[in-house]
């Protein structure tokens, strides 16, 4: 199966100025370093690490969301398979790859990223009352997702043969051909475990509570039938006793449409509970990826050990938590080296040979586990 979604060796950068040259003369800060990952269709695949590891940089760079012209892509490709079909027509050979139905997010003209924006890729984000507009009913802004949509393309069919136009899964949005907007909205809201549909589409976002809002944002973001939704931190701003209803309507919502979604969250438990696929983050770079069962009962990198450590559990006390010592370093001051040498407690045990490499500037190499070779993780110790 291919990857809906193919990012390789991701790095970005804060500090250009409007002509991509470093602000002030000053070398810009890298924030990401070679990030790697695939997602496949369907698939909860989560980003984890602590507060400052990157990983909302990596997600919002897929869309190239991050504030411009600060933030800049400098290396690596953000190949997105989905929508190759339509958009390699247009663009130059060097951004779309029609041969593997793939085409470079990164390197996408904005007129036509623009069209995979939402269409194909949507975004909830952390605070929904932040995303929605606060004077606007809800039934109106969810009525604006079919204006903004990209168009369907059976209007466009009569210029692509009905071979591509089957295969072009770019938004052929055939459900919002037949049905009423309106009677879709609906039907997702009544998926989405509204009861009282009439009163929710006339509400303002103020007169709903922060889960009744985040459900509205994954109704809005589902409804364009997107291949891929990136969820940054969907449950932080939410009750502890709303963040489970919410991520369970997530998780059903997008399996019934078959949508993959890249979950961001520093929460294990949320991970363990929900993701099929898990890569752990620190310091702007991948340390450890597998099947969430292989991560969560075999961890292999001391970072994701104590990560997992660290949830507290029901008999735990505030004298008995376990806790990573010290924290993420600042960008700044990564090294080229194990940029966690500083807090890692396995290197402090571990052989002279092998404390020495942790704090050389020799990058630890990527291992795969012995029982599963998708299991990998960067350490001298493997
Ligand atoms: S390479 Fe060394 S310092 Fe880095 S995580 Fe592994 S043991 Fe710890």
């Amino acid at each position: 199966m291919n990857p809906v979604l193919s990012v390789k060796n991701l790095s970005v950068a804060f500090g250009f100025d409007k002509k991509g040259k470093p602000r002030d003369g000053v070398t810009p800060l890298q924030v990401t370093d070679r990030v790697s990952f695939d997602i496949f269709p369907g698939e909860f695949f989560a980003l984890v690490g602590e507060s400052g590891c990157g990983k909302s940089v990596t997600a919002m760079s897929v869309l190239r969301l991050l504030p411009q012209p600060s933030a800049q892509i400098v290396d690596g490709s953000v190949l997105y398979n989905a929508a190759a079909v339509e958009i390699a027509e247009t663009v130059e050979s060097s951004v779309a790859d029609s041969k593997n139905a793939s085409v470079d997010l990164a390197k996408l003209p904005l007129a036509e990223l623009q069209k995979v924006r939402g269409s194909e890729i949507a975004c909830i984000f952390q605070e929904p009352m932040q995303a929605l507009n606060p004077v606007v009913t809800i039934k109106k802004q969810l009525l604006e997702v079919f204006k903004f949509s990209a168009p369907c393309k059976s209007q466009k069919s009569a210029r692509l043969s009905p071979e591509r136009h089957s295969q072009s899964s770019f938004s052929c949005h055939s459900r919002l051909d037949r049905e009423s907007p309106l009677a879709l909205i609906r039907e997702q809201l009544a998926l989405a475990g509204f009861k009282d549909i009439d009163r929710v589409l006339e509400s303002y976002p103020h007169e709903l509570s922060g889960g009744m809002l985040q459900r509205i944002c994954i109704v809005m973001a589902l409804l364009s039938k997107p291949k891929l939704i990136i969820a940054d931190e969907p449950t932080t701003a939410l009750d502890v006793t709303v963040q489970a209803q919410v991520l369970a309507v997530l998780k059903e919502m997008a399996s019934r449409t078959g949508t993959a979604v890249l979950l961001i969250t520093h929460n294990m438990g949320i991970v363990s509970q929900y993701a099929d696929r898990v890569a752990v983050m620190y310091a702007g770079r991948i340390v450890e990826t597998g099947a969430v069962r292989d991560v969560i009962d075999r961890p292999l990198h001391p970072y994701t050990q104590g990560l997992l450590a660290a949830i507290p559990e029901n008999h735990s006390d505030m004298r008995t938590m376990k806790s990573i010592p010290g924290s993420v370093p600042h960008p700044r001051d990564f090294v080229k080296g194990c940029r966690f040498a500083d807090r890692c407690e396995k290197c402090t045990s571990a052989s002279a040979e092998i404390r020495e490499k942790c704090k050389s500037s020799q990058e630890p190499p990527c291992v795969a586990a012995e029982k599963s070779a998708t299991h990998t993780a960067s350490c001298f110790l493997l």
